[in-house]
């Protein structure tokens, strides 16, 4: 389609040109060297979604570079599971203060990577500080012994402790640079582990940039590995030699990962896609929800796992809110540059365009109208593309259905609550969803019948993923596992009961009371004496 001059437009080629986004590699020489490769090891130069010009060429990894990096990471996560858990807090709270500080470095560096506007990166840095004061906070009650009622009331006291897995593995994807590796990086850190990284080779710099920051918090030598290279070789090698293995991406990728982890017996987290619902009840003000829709479909070019994609509107409003939404759609800034006149960036990669071009075109060829947007913006850059919203998407077209991870949401009328519900959970997903209503008891009481991981109740997203205490993850094919959390850093921990009997050995100079005294009772009594004891213990209502 031709290009729609409805959309201010700031990226003016004439005065940014290419040049101005590519690295010279001096500029990143410190980083590059923190990829665990050989000498004269093979490069891989990604391309900025800006202008589709090369940003630097980073060494690759191979799998013998995955194991060298896994045998040191081991070695040194030995010494640091032994360090008080407060030097392990302290490198958090120093990342909180350094990421703020550093911010202006590592925004540029997103934007040139993942291509988002500045304002979505800034989301990204924000998430590590609220990721980092969290841990900090709460490390030491998450991973306090637990004490739990014992076999024998009084003489036994049971214990549950968590140690560290040892080497975590995290495998991330290129739509949160920053978030979906050091934010996973930092609950492992602190729970004793140290962790083998390895980035989307697309923002490897980023990955980099975030373990050089480590390093100037303090993060001893050898506990963050960072390895570059493709998914199946060296993403698998992560895996292979991983004793906890998070992955982010999509499902058709997370079942490999999955398999493989099995095979191996060691857990995974597995956070995967998602085709998340919207329901806009009846009673709410359309223009507070258009412009809550805008930021929930459009934030990061809508490549956010948890960003909506299907909006089912209440009949009575419904007219009322595509206009103003279409309307608010048509306002944002799209563009390029590292500052923040734009509010929508490009999509990462020509893959990705390639993905929304397909379903939206399905979806009209299906029947379905653009009521904004549907636009390849060459005049931007490579890959930009038109905030769209669609309506009369029919089952039949693939964006009904699949995720498209791009700037483009169908919206569908319904006639009421139910049928919002009904509509929602007819998924395979059940990552995120958000629910807008005047009446936020409605809204929390609708919310638990949605099959989901998370539900906003009047936001899109960031009310529960900011929420840093609650666990997020998905259900069905969205995944298995969570981050954030005491769940998430549970995730990379093992556990382990030790119950100590006490008496054993002789009680206040008497004899000793240990389990071996009700043997001593003989077989035929001690079934009679301990059926009795159960039954006294249950009259006592012990747990
Ligand atoms: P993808 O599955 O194609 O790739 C994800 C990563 O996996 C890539 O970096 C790739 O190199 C790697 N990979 C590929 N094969 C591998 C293998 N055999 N072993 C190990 N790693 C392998 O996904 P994508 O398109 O790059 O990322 C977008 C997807 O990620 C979307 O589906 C999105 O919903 C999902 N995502 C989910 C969350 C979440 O928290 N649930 C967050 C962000 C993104």
């Amino acid at each position: 389609m031709a290009h729609d001059p409805g959309h201010a437009e700031l990226h003016d080629p004439e005065t940014d040109p290419l040049a101005t986004y590519v690295l010279e590699p001096d500029d990143v020489r410190t980083l590059l060297d923190r990829v665990v490769a050989s000498p004269g090891a093979a490069t891989h130069t990604s391309h900025a979604p800006f202008t589709g010009g090369p940003i630097a060429a980073v060494p690759l990894s191979t799998p013998d570079d995955v194991a060298r990096a896994a045998r040191r990471a081991r070695a040194a996560q030995r010494l640091w599971a032994a360090r008080p858990l407060r030097d392990r807090i302290a490198v958090l709270s120093r990342v909180h203060d350094l990421v703020l500080e550093r911010q202006g470095e590592v925004l540029d560096l997103i934007q040139l990577e993942a291509g988002k506007a500045r304002v979505s990166a800034f989301e990204e840095v924000c998430d590590i500080a609220i990721v980092a004061r969290h841990y900090a906070a709460r490390a030491g009650r998450y991973l306090a012994p637990r004490r739990v009622p014992g076999l024998i009331p009084g003489l036994t006291t049971t214990k549950v402790l968590r140690h560290p897995v040892g080497v975590v593995g995290i495998v991330a994807p290129w739509n949160f640079p920053l978030t979906l590796t050091l934010g996973d990086v930092l609950p492992a850190l602190v729970a004793g582990n140290a962790v083998l990284l390895r980035p989307d080779p697309q923002t490897s710099l980023t990955a980099l940039w975030a373990a050089e920051l480590l390093e100037d918090a303090g993060l001893p030598e050898g506990l963050l590995q960072v390895v570059v290279g493709d998914g199946p070789t060296v993403g698998a090698a992560v895996v292979e030699h991983a004793d906890h293995v998070s992955f982010t991406g999509s499902t058709r990728t997370g079942r490999v990962v999955a398999a493989q982890a099995g095979e191996r017996l060691v857990p995974a987290t597995l956070e995967l896609g998602g085709k998340n619902p919207m329901y806009v009840a009846s009673d709410v003000d359309v223009e507070v929800v258009a412009e809550g829709a805008v930021r929930a479909c459009f934030v990061g070019t809508g490549q956010v796992c948890v960003s909506i994609e299907r909006i089912y509107v209440h009949e009575d409003v419904a007219d009322e809110f595509l206009d103003a939404f279409a309307r608010r759609a048509r306002g944002l800034r799209l563009g390029a540059g590292l500052d923040y006149r734009s509010d929508v960036g490009s999509l990462t990669s020509a893959a990705q365009l390639a993905t929304v071009v397909e379903h939206v075109e399905d979806a009209i060829g299906h029947g379905a109208t653009v009521l904004t947007g549907g636009v390849h913006r060459t005049d931007l850059g490579p890959w930009f593309y038109e905030p769209t919203i669609l309506t009369d998407v029919p089952p039949e077209a693939r964006l009904f259905r699949e995720e498209t991870f791009g700037p483009v949401v169908a919206v569908y009328r319904v006639a009421s609550d139910d049928e919002a519900v009904a509509a929602m959970n007819d998924s395979e997903f059940g990552l995120n969803a958000s629910i807008w209503t005047a009446d936020t008891r409605r809204g929390a009481a609708l919310a638990a019948r949605v099959r989901a991981g998370s539900v906003n109740v009047n936001e899109g997203y960031v009310s529960t993923w900011g929420s840093m205490g609650a666990p997020q993850g998905g259900t069905g094919a969205s995944g298995l596992g969570h981050r954030h959390g005491r769940e998430g850093l549970w995730e990379t921990t093992r556990l382990q009961t030790v119950a100590v009997q006490h008496g054993v050995h002789g009680l206040l100079g008497g004899p000793g009371v240990g389990l071996h005294r009700l043997f001593d009772l003989g077989t035929e009594t001690w079934p009679r004496v301990y059926t009795q004891a159960l039954r006294a213990m249950k009259a006592a209502r012990l747990p």
